[in-house]
């Protein structure tokens, strides 16, 4: 009787044994998916970078053309077509002097190009509000005198005028924008 019973206890201390085996086995094995699927994750997420990265370089814009600060024919960044530079073409196409030249800004000049802009875009900025300050004081002081209308308009033509003049004043500071993305 007693035998049996120590067999017993002993039989269920086996199987207790197994299932602590077992469940730590599977715990193992959870713990490995687990560190696969964080791996998996990583790998997809440098994938996900390196895809961003070509994306990014296949959106700055190159072209061939001839560098507008040191005239070297390369590839470089275009340069933005503007009202300036389409009026410049139209006059040279006009007087057959046009060669047809791609404009661009060379990797070397970039910066430099950048600056030039910059400081174009500041002396409009500068230009046409000292204009526009002065147009409005010629019209205001046009409007208090209380003149007619033909004076009236004829200060506002000379505010406009003035406005004009200053602006063409800045253009001799004129640098085209630099395209360096793809829209
Ligand atoms: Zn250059």
């Amino acid at each position: 009787m007693k035998k049996k019973v120590k067999m017993k206890k002993a039989k269920t201390k086996k199987v207790k044994m197994k299932t602590k085996t077992e469940e730590k086995r599977k715990k193992r094995e959870k713990r490995e998916v687990k560190v696969k699927e964080v791996e998996v994750k990583e790998e997809v997420k440098e994938a996900e970078e390196i895809k961003k990265e070509e994306k990014e370089k296949e959106e700055i814009k190159k072209e061939k053309g001839t560098c507008l600060i040191c005239q070297k024919e390369t590839v470089g960044s275009p340069v933005k077509e503007d009202f300036v530079i389409r009026g410049i073409r139209k006059i040279k196409t006009s007087l057959k002097i046009a060669r047809g030249t791609n404009l661009i800004i060379c990797d070397e000049h970039l910066e430099e190009a950048r600056k030039k802009r910059e400081r174009f875009e500041k002396s409009l900025l500068t230009y046409g509000g000292i204009g526009a300050v002065i147009g409005i004081i010629l019209v205001i002081a046009g409007l208090l005198g209380g003149r007619d209308l033909i004076s009236i308009l004829s200060s506002m033509l000379i505010a406009i005028l003035l406005i004009v003049v200053l602006v063409i004043f800045s253009l001799a500071y004129y640098f085209p924008a630099v395209e360096e993305r793809k829209k």
